[in-house]
Formats: structure tokens, sequence, C-alpha cells
């Protein structure tokens, strides 16, 4: 299966990648995840990227596609893109880059959540600066304060997580990124998701929409 993943930011892609390619034995390609970590480590990626994030922007097309392009190259069999694409110029260089490979995509799963709980979930979300996972410190919280219950890493706030920045996220979002949906919608590749509920409910509707993707697809 080759996924791509939409919806709002906070809408739970990232949690739910990590669960569908678990259970699909998928590799994952996240790209805000590849961002932060090159952040961390200070590459000439990080630094160009962080500008970008920090203000909750995106990052430049160019730059995010000849990334993703390399990943992909690393992962030959079916993968999950979380955050990729974000624009239709990203989309469209996406499906060529795949139909080079003859390995089009089998299918784009929406997330569906209303802004007004995204935001809320955005505000409480804590981030495992060494794996990435995520909690809530109202929803979901770890078992002890500010320590990752599955690594033991320091949890954070994004910066990008904070209410000024997230109020700017949800408008590049509508503007850039949900427009996907009907691109996806006219090639008969979306597949909507209620995303409001708990973790285990959200990860069994999942499966359930994509229960009629035959694997090898
Ligand atoms: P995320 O973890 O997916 O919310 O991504 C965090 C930040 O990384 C975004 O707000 C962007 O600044 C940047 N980013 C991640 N993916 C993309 C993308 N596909 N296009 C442009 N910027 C991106």
């Amino acid at each position: 299966m080759r996924i791509v993943l939409l919806g709002i930011p906070g809408a739970g892609k990232g949690t739910q990648a990590h669960r569908l390619a678990d259970r699909f034995g998928l590799a994952l390609v996240a790209t805000g995840d590849i961002f932060r970590a090159n952040v961390q480590d200070q590459t000439d990626l990080g630094l160009l990227a962080k500008q970008y994030m920090d203000s909750g922007e995106l990052v430049p097309d160019d730059v995010v596609v000849r990334m993703v392009v390399d990943a992909l190259d690393q992962h030959p069999g079916g993968f999950i893109l979380d955050g990729f694409p974000r624009t239709i110029p990203q989309a469209e260089a996406l499906e060529q880059d795949l139909s080079s490979r003859s390995r089009p995509l089998s299918t784009a799963l929406a997330f569906d959540l209303p802004d007004h709980i995204a935001i809320k979930r955005l505000a409480g979300r804590r981030t495992c600066q060494r794996c990435q996972r995520t909690y809530n410190v109202e929803f979901y919280p770890p078992k002890v304060e500010g320590v990752c219950d599955a690594c033991g890493g320091v949890l954070v706030h994004r910066d990008d997580d904070r209410k000024e920045t997230v109020r700017h996220r949800l408008e590049v979002y509508y503007g850039s990124t949900f427009p996907l949906w009907d691109y996806y919608r006219e090639r008969g590749l979306l597949r909507v998701v209620d995303a409001d509920g708990t973790e285990d409910e959200v990860t069994e509707r999942a499966v359930r929409a994509l229960s009629d993707v035959p694997s090898g697809q």
C-alpha cells in the first residue's frame, strides 16, 4: 500500500501514521519529523527549515520534494507519507515521481476534525524530543510528567504548537493544503475518516477505510 495522509494540524495524523505503519508493515516518511531531526542536528537543511517552521510557514516545495523523493528511494516497498503533500505542486511532483517508478498511490486518507477540537489538542500536545511520540496534558498524559513513556525522552511543547503560531498554521492549511482533498477526490483516491474519537477508535475507522485496498497496491 502507498498512502498519503491529509488533515488539519492536530487531527492525529502522526499518531495514526505510526499505528497504521506498524499494522500494515509500511515504511513511514514524516516530513515534519525529518525536518525536526535536522533542526536538532543543526544541518544546513535544518537551519533552512527552522526559519519556516517556527513561524508556521511551509518549507519551499522544491526542498521538501527533493527530500521526499530521496526518502522514497530508500523505501522500495509500501509507505505512508505523513505531512506530505501539503500543496498542489507537491502532489503533482509526487504523482509524477511515483508514476515514473510505476508505483501509483493506493489512497489518500483524510482525517476530518473540526477546527476547535484541533486547536484544543495542539495547545495541550507535548512531543518527545527523542522519538517524536506525542501526548496531551489533558486527554492523554504521560505516566510521569514531562517524560516519554516509550523511550524516557524529554517531552516539549513544540514552538509551532503555541497559540499564535497554531492560528497561522490553520490559515496556511486552509489556503494551501485543504485543496488537496478535491485533488485526490477527483482522482478517486480520497477516503475520509472521522478523527473525533479516541486513538483506538480512529485507528479502527482508518483500518476499515483501508480494508478494500489490496496490500500489493
Ligand atoms: P508537521 O510535523 O507535519 O506539523 O510539520 C511541521 C512543520 O514542518 C510545518 O509547519 C512546515 O513548516 C514543515 N513541513 C512539514 N512538511 C512539509 C511539507 N510537506 N511542505 C512544506 N513544509 C512542511
